[in-house]
Parts: C-alpha cells; sequence; structure tokens
C-alpha cells in the first residue's frame, strides 16, 4: 500500500551480537506474523502484490524527491522492479531501484506497525473466515512474505546514501539488522530475498509469476521485469498509467484490479468514474466508490483517499482533493498543468488545486445522483455503506447542501425497508401540512414505536426516521428543503389540529376543558421543576402522556447526545409533559381533579405518568425507590 504511515511504537531494545543487532518485533507484529507463518490461506499469492506494490511505492518516492534533487538518480534514471528465481536455492527474489530505507526505518518500517491497522486486522483475522484480501487493506503488506517464505532477507540502500544494511528474519519473534558490505546489495533501493518453504515452490515458476503479475499487478507503472535466462530481463506488465488510456481500451478486470491497487479492496467497485477534464484546467480523473464499508472510515488518521499525479509523476495520496464527506472515493487525479516542483505542502493553497477540488467534487456528486436514478439496487448499497458519511457534507458543505439533499436517503415511518428522498416526501405531504417532521433515535425500530408519534400516524403524516448520529448534527442547522422546514416531532407545540384524522370513528371520550385545565395545573404543582411545563396535546392518541423539548431548548435526543460525549457541560433540561386529554385515564383523573382537587393519589398519579414517560424514552425514573412505592400503592388499590 502506498500510504507512509506513522509508527506507533518501536521495536523492543536491541541486544548486539558480532556486529548483528537483534530486535524483538513489537507485539501485533509477532501476533500477526504468526499467523502469517501458520496460514492456510489458499491465495497466497498476493503476496507478490504486495511486495510488488511496495517497490513501486518506493520508486514512486524517489521520483517525486529527485524533483528536488536530480542527482538522486545519478547512474541509475530509470526506475523499475527486477523479479529473480532460482530454483537451486528455492530464493525468490523482487528488486526495486526506489527510495530504499536507511537502517533505523527498516526497524522502524519492517518491526512495526501503525494501530489501528493491525487491531482492525487482528480482529477480523481471528474470525473464522478471515480473508486474505483484508491484508492490503490493513496495510501489512510486507508480512505477508512469511505466508511463503521461512527465512526473509531484506537488503536495501537509502538514495543519496553510501550505505546499505541487511535485516532478517525468520519471522518468529525477531528479527536482526546489520550494515551490509556484500557486493550482492542493491547500489540503491531495496531488494528482497524469499527463502520459499517446500510447500511454496510454484513460485519459482516463471509461469506462475507471469501470471500473478498480469492478474494483479499489470497496471503498475514502473516496468516489472523477469530474469530469466535471456540476456535482456523481459517486461510482463504493460507500465502505463491505466488512467491515461482510452477508455474503450480497458476491460473491468483492469478497472478492478486497479481499483484494488488504490483500495487495497479486492471486488468490484461500486461506481467507477474514469473521464479527462479540458479548458482552463487539464486533469484527468479515474475515482471508485466501493461497494463496502473501509474498516477505517472513521478512522481520524485514515489517509490515503485519492492519490494526486502531476503528469503522472505521483506527488500524494495526502492531499485531501475531495471533501471528507467524500472520503470513501479512492483513485486518482492527476494534473495536466500543475508545476512538477510543486511541494506537498503548497498543494492547500494551490489555486489550481481548488479549481480540481470543486470541479471533481461536483461531478462526483452528480454522478452518484444519476446513479441514484438509474440503478437503484447499486446506489442503495452506497448509502447503506456511506450514507452517514455523505451526510456529514449536509452542514459541513452548506453551499452544496441542496445538491447533497437531492442523493439523500431517508427511512420514514411509512418506508419499512426502503428509503425516499426528500423529494417523494414533499410530494407525499398531507393537506395543510407546513413542515417535514422527523424523529431522531438511536434505532429506527424503537423510534417508530415511540408515543410522540400516535398524532402523526393517526392522521397519516409521514415521518423521517433519523437514526445515524449524523442526522441531529445537520437536522438542526438545515434550513428546510423546498421551503419547507424540518421539524422535530419531539420538540415545540405539535400543531396538528389543522391537520384531519384519517382515522375518525373511534370512540374517544369527551373532554372537560375545565376539568382537564385543573388536572393540568394539579400535575404541573406535584411536579415542580421536573418539567418545564405541563400540556395538552393533539401529538398522542393512544397513550396518556409523552414527553417533548421546548422550542427554546434543543431537541432531547440531542441533548442526551451531547451530555454523553463528555466534557461538553451540556445537561438535559427539564422537559414539557404533554398528557393525552382523550386517554381514558387522562378523563378519569380530570374528573377527579375537577372534584375533590389535590390528594394523595393524584400526586401518585402525577409522579407515575412522568416516571412513564422517561421510561418510554428510554430513559431511567430518577427515584426507583419512590416509583415502586408508588406503583405498589396504586397497584395495591386494584388487587388487594
Ligand atoms: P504499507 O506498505 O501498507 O505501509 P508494509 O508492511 O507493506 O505496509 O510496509 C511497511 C513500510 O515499509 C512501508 O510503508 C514503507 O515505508 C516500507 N517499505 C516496504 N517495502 C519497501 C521498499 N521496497 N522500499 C522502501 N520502503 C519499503
Amino acid at each position: 500500500m502506498a500510504t507512509a504511515k506513522t509508527k506507533t511504537a518501536s521495536a523492543k531494545k536491541p541486544s548486539k551480537k558480532s556486529g548483528n543487532t537483534s530486535h524483538e518485533f513489537q507485539a501485533e507484529v509477532a501476533k500477526l506474523l504468526k499467523l502469517m507463518v501458520h496460514s492456510v490461506y489458499s491465495e497466497r499469492e498476493v503476496f507478490l502484490r504486495e511486495l510488488i506494490s511496495n517497490a513501486a511505492d518506493a520508486c514512486d518516492k524517489l521520483r517525486y524527491e529527485a524533483i528536488a534533487k536530480p542527482e538522486l538518480l545519478k547512474g541509475d534514471p530509470d526506475l523499475k522492479i527486477t523479479i529473480a528465481l532460482d530454483e537451486k536455492t528455492n530464493i525468490l527474489t523482487v528488486a526495486d531501484n526506489g527510495i530504499g530505507m536507511s537502517e533505523d526505518e527498516l526497524v522502524s518500517n519492517l518491526g512495526t506497525i501503525a494501530r489501528s491497522g493491525t487491531q482492525a486486522f487482528m480482529e477480523k483475522a481471528t474470525q473464522a473466515e478471515a480473508d486474505v484480501n483484508l491484508i492490503g487493506q490493513f496495510g501489512i503488506g510486507f508480512y505477508s512474505a512469511f505466508m511463503v517464505a521461512e527465512n526473509v532477507e531484506v537488503l536495501s540502500r537509502k538514495a543519496g546514501t553510501d550505505k546499505a544494511t541487511a535485516w532478517q528474519s525468520d519471522g518468529a519473534g525477531s528479527f536482526t539488522v546489520k550494515p551490509h558490505t556484500g557486493k550482492d546489495g542493491p547500489q540503491r533501493g531495496t531488494l528482497i530475498r524469499l527463502k520459499l518453504r517446500d510447500d511454496a515452490d510454484e513460485f519459482l515458476k516463471p509461469e506462475r509469476i507471469e501470471g500473478i503479475i498480469r492478474t494483479y499487478s499489470d497496471h503498475i507503472t514502473h516496468p516489472i521485469l523477469l530474469k530469466g535466462d535471456e540476456e535482456v530481463d523481459r517486461q510482463i506488465n504493460s507500465a502505463n498509467a491505466l488512467w491515461s488510456r482510452p477508455k474503450s481500451d480497458i476491460s473491468q478486470d483492469q478497472y478492478k484490479e486497479f481499483f484494488g491497487h488504490v483500495s487495497g479492496v479486492y471486488s468490484d467497485p461500486a461506481l467507477t468514474l474514469h473521464y479527462k477534464a479540458e479548458g482552463r484546467n487539464e486533469y484527468t480523473v479515474l475515482l471508485f466508490v466501493p461497494g463496502e464499508q473501509p474498516f477505517d472510515l472513521y478512522d481520524p488518521e485514515r489517509r490515503g483517499r485519492q492519490k494526486l499525479y502531476v503528469r503522472r509523476v505521483f506527488i500524494t495520496d495526502d492531499a485531501e482533493i475531495l471533501p471528507a464527506y467524500l472520503r470513501f472515493v479512492r483513485g486518482v487525479i492527476d494534473s495536466q498543468d500543475m508545476p512538477l516542483n510543486i511541494s506537498r505542502e503548497m498543494l492547500q493553497d494551490n489555486p489550481t488545486v481548488h479549481a480540481i477540488t470543486k470541479a471533481v467534487t461536483n461531478r462526483v456528486l452528480s454522478e452518484l445522483k444519476k446513479l441514484s436514478e438509474n440503478d437503484t439496487e447499486t446506489f442503495a448499497n452506497i448509502w447503506q455503506a456511506f450514507g452517514a458519511v455523505i451526510k456529514e457534507g449536509l452542514y459541513e458543505d452548506m453551499a452544496r447542501r441542496d445538491q447533497l439533499f437531492e442523493i439523500c436517503r431517508f427511512r420514514t415511518t411509512r418506508s419499512d425497508d426502503e428509503t425516499v428522498t426528500l423529494k417523494d416526501y414533499v410530494a407525499n405531504m398531507a393537506e395543510n401540512q407546513t413542515a417535514i417532521y422527523y424523529l431522531t433515535g438511536d434505532d429506527a425500530a424503537k423510534a417508530a414505536a415511540s408515543p410522540q408519534l400516535e398524532g402523526f400516524k393517526a392522521r397519516n403524516l409521514e415521518v423521517l426516521l433519523l437514526t445515524d448520529p449524523v442526522d441531529s448534527f445537520w437536522v438542526r442547522t438545515a434550513l428546510g428543503f423546498d421551503g419547507k422546514p424540518f421539524k422535530s416531532v419531539t420538540q415545540g407545540s405539535a400543531d396538528l389540529d389543522d391537520i384531519a384524522i384519517a382515522d375518525k370513528d373511534e370512540d374517544k371520550p369527551e373532554q372537560d376543558a375545565a376539568a382537564t385545565g385543573t388536572l393540568v395545573a394539579l400535575i404541573k404543582q406535584s411536579l415542580g421543576d421536573k418539567v418545564a411545563d405541563v400540556r395538552t396535546s393533539s401529538r398522542l392518541t393512544d397513550s396518556p402522556v409523552c414527553l417533548v423539548a421546548n422550542d427554546q431548548n434543543l431537541d432531547r435526543s440531542i441533548e442526551k447526545l451531547l451530555s454523553k460525549q463528555a466534557g461538553t457541560g451540556i445537561t438535559v433540561s427539564a422537559p414539557v409533559l404533554e398528557i393525552n386529554p382523550h386517554h381514558q385515564l387522562i378523563s378519569a383523573l380530570a374528573d377527579m381533579a375537577g372534584s375533590s382537587g389535590a390528594n394523595s393519589d393524584m400526586e401518585d398519579a402525577a409522579q407515575l405518568l412522568l416516571d412513564q414517560a422517561h421510561i418510554l424514552d428510554g430513559e431511567p425514573v430518577a427515584d426507583p425507590a419512590a416509583f415502586a412505592a408508588r406503583l405498589t400503592r396504586i397497584m395495591s388499590k386494584v388487587f388487594v
């Protein structure tokens, strides 16, 4: 994989024996190697893909460094990867004349591993069907050599230095490094020698190696040469940049292979976007939307989203050409007109980069929209995997909010397993409905059962069920869609009186307004500051009570979410208790309030109504002992 990574720990303290420095592998690496050594993976051949990929990255890095320091290429300007097979000694060699590694880099790069990657891999790899294809994704490519080799030797000489170092290990807990003086070392770059296990001798056959390279590494932009009996090494791959070829010359398999190279995921991409932009800025784009979530989608350290090239010279994969909410899009952008000697730091302020960012972002969004209209099934998969990430754009990229709304999909109280667009929602609004109603929660099924929805269901009003954490953030700042504001069903007054109830023939007890008014006053008095207010509501049809937030406060689910996040200092404010005047219990209590006023039964009833409303919202009751005592008192009246 192409990413330069932050090593989080260095290998354990070295011990020195006769010029050899012995190091223990970092614990995670040791564990990982054990897996590799004992692996029963059927696709062991991917080790070669990983070593070639590392070699190609090393060549890319040197080519980039050489822009500023051309002397680094002196005497050996043609970057390449050379593979040699020796059936007599069981040795397979992969060599590159790229950037190379110093002794310190060998110890850190090939002794430790980026933490987030390993942990995620180890978690998956210990499950029964560990998939060797995960290896690339987790950035542990080099270690896969131990799937086929009983001993691995790495000879490396960093470009611009005259010292070579030898790294050597059998994969069992430790490795050694020592200066390498032998003539067999590389003049520049890295040479990896695998002493193959007896059961891996298939990898000594030239036909087999050729087949693997053609399958996995054909697109590598540096020549991959196979040493044979002939004088001249034979080039196996086509070594031209795939993205620079006309679309009609590229097969689906070649796209798929290239997608694997840039994403580490070796399956079909869900969307391939390949085009050339002409005009003020000229550049080529080859981007993919994966069909599944990568393990590190939410890892803040995640990098390598899109690779930036300038006239086919790799510049960086850290440039964030696309905004963060499109971080799942992988691939290459190759600029024709940027200066080659642009430093990575200068990219941020570069007007060409800005123009490319803007145009490519718009293009990706418009392609997603097209897909959502023409291939709903594929789009549904993309939405399932990345919808929550795309929605981050609704508050991070206000300028494109309307564009984003066009591709957003939502579950609603009516949609079952299907999703709807906001356009669909608005088209289906009821007479006199003025807002787009939504309910936030962790779980769609639970949210759909909320009592706050009853009045909406009775009126056949559709309510968006927003269950991703990100929803609480965008919905607060979004002004609305198509002129209709978003309105939480758990906040403020419900204003449903103007909308007709669909099913009117239910036998609702008559409400006595004066008695209900007395009841509201009595409940308010007994609950004191546990509630912000008590009021009757058209929100409810079946349940006696529910809780909502005041219009001035944040929605309750958002307050709860924020108060859970330590350090935000947000406390959940007292809710409004809404009562259903048509409910039998409420009308009986109203009668009682009208005739006998405050008494201890009324006090118990008020407290119990509040407690059950909290329970329905998935919250604990404030005083469980008092709750139990009250419930017992009331039940005793019925049963004793
Ligand atoms: P990844 O390539 O995904 O970072 P690897 O375990 O394959 O993970 O390699 C670890 C690191 O070792 C690489 O990031 C790179 O810095 C270094 N490396 C591996 N192979 C080479 C090579 N042939 N030349 C130079 N550096 C290399």
